[in-house]
């Protein structure tokens, strides 16, 4: 961490006791409560097995500050962002790393939306962090805490409201979840059984070391959710990240799906529900999405990369819709942030609605290929090559909200971003074949390096 940086993409992160530490966390709380200035905040943490004494740091500091806080224990982050809204809190902290490895954790903050704070409200805490600005309550007017029970189990209820419940019973769907040892655990089966679904699970018993798999649901760490699903026959697999928002999905073949396939299920059953709706999703995301969108005559609104930027345009623009390609779907009249039960909800109802297997779902798709890449590029000299490069594309179709993404008109496109905390820039390029794409990464390479030279 940086010296006057606290947050990052999404909240605080660090290692446990190391940049993340007990006394640290206290004053994180106390700035967060003088941000707030005696307000009632809601408070949880995922499995982790540093969540506890975080916690109580930083309820320590909140209650300092003069902030009451509802302790409502383990939690999903969307189950702890909607109990926000559903209880009329002020706000939030959820103690958190998401997908991180285990010796991490972390402090997001939510506002009375449900969504994280936004970069200014996070500059705010971090400015009265680092210059002490702290505002105590004098003793008798110190927060108090007090317990909040039943959150995951009204989350659950939210959820099965929003789809079909009779038609997904009727298929007597056969699900296989892999929670991942965390909070995914504490609502995916009990929804999913209350939907009429058969539920078989992985990795289901809650264990902060996260001894099953890492809490990052990547393809190669769920071979185990992938055979069983087609060892037992199932309809489908789903798995979580290790806060839950985030899902990634088997077909019944045990076939895994990158997060845009799943995406784009999502935005052709919503188009068809809604002609013309606003669909919400980073410049990062594949082709896929842009086709689909414009197949299904929706309206594609492109953001800067980043889960609450996403969320911030659902509402400013009032999308119902939006989705990043790593699993994150934000279903709107639910709540507008990323959320892996509600998404699990939907590709059920999905595929009870149409009587299509997932894997029929993802076939009529159209196919990319991707190529990535990397340059190695100083922080300095960032700035300066991104608008080098800018001014070398001028004309063709491009985007230059982050970085700069340029579409061909063989439908053909590549990303290309300064990394928010490497030395590097990164390239994504895409194509209807292996060749076009990996052509694009290395002329599109070959270009940086040569400005490169010239700073
Ligand atoms: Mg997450």
């Amino acid at each position: 961490m940086s010296e006057r940086k606290l947050f990052g993409t999404n909240g605080i992160r660090g290692l446990v006791n190391i940049e993340l530490t007990p006394e640290m966390a206290i004053k994180v709380g106390c700035a967060i409560g003088t941000f707030f200035g005696r307000k009632n905040l809601l408070l949880g943490y995922d499995a982790r097995t540093s969540g506890p004494m975080l916690a109580k740091a930083v309820i320590s500091g909140l209650t300092s500050a003069g902030c009451n806080v509802f302790f409502a224990g383990m939690a999903p982050t969307p189950s702890l962002q909607f109990a926000v809204k559903n209880h009329k809190m002020d706000g939030g902290v959820i103690i958190t790393a998401s997908h991180n490895p285990p010796e991490y954790n972390g402090i997001k903050v939510i506002w009375s939306d449900g969504i994280e704070t936004s970069h200014e409200q996070e500059v705010e805490i971090e400015n009265i962090y680092f210059d002490n600005k702290i505002v105590f309550a004098e003793w008798n007017q110190l927060g108090m805490q007090r317990e909040l029970s039943g959150i995951n189990d009204e989350y659950v209820q939210a959820i099965k409201k929003h789809v079909n419940q009779k038609k997904i019973a009727e298929k007597h769907f056969h699900v296989v979840v892999d929670a991942a040892n965390s909070v995914g655990g504490l609502t995916a089966p009990t929804l999913l059984r209350e939907l009429g679904c058969k539920i078989t699970t992985i990795n289901a018993n809650i264990d902060g070391t996260f001894p099953g798999r890492m809490p990052e649901p990547r393809p190669e760490s769920l071979m185990d959710l992938s055979s069983t699903v087609k060892a037992i026959g199932a309809d489908m697999g789903v798995a979580f990240d290790g806060d839950a928002d985030r899902s990634i999905f088997t077909d019944e073949n045990g076939t895994i799906y990158w997060g845009d396939k799943t995406f784009a299920i999502v935005i052709k059953q919503f188009l068809l529900e809604n002609p013309g709706a606003k669909i919400v999703t980073p410049v990062s995301s594949s082709t896929l999405i842009k086709d689909t969108v414009q197949a299904y005559k929706g309206d594609l609104i492109w953001t800067k990369v980043g889960s609450v930027t996403v969320s911030q345009k659902m509402k400013e623009v009032n999308a119902k819709l939006g989705g990043e390609e790593n699993g994150g779907i934000f279903y709107g009249p639910h709540q507008a942030v990323r959320d892996g039960s509600m998404t699990t909800a939907l590709l059920l109802n999905i595929m009870a609605e149409t009587g299509q297997k997932l894997s029929e779902l993802v076939a009529e798709q159209p196919q990319y290929f991707i190529e990535k890449g990397k340059i190695e590029c100083s922080d300095e000299k960032k700035e300066p090559l991104l608008k080098k490069l800018l001014e070398q594309v001028k004309g063709e179709n491009i985007n230059t909200l982050d970085g700069v993404k340029i579409w061909f008109s063989d439908n053909s496109a590549i990303l290309i971003r300064p990394s928010g905390t490497e030395k590097v820039f990164r390239l994504y390029a895409e194509a209807k074949n292996q060749e076009t794409a990996l052509k694009l990464v290395k002329d599109y390479s070959a270009k940086l390096e040569k400005i490169l030279e010239t700073l």
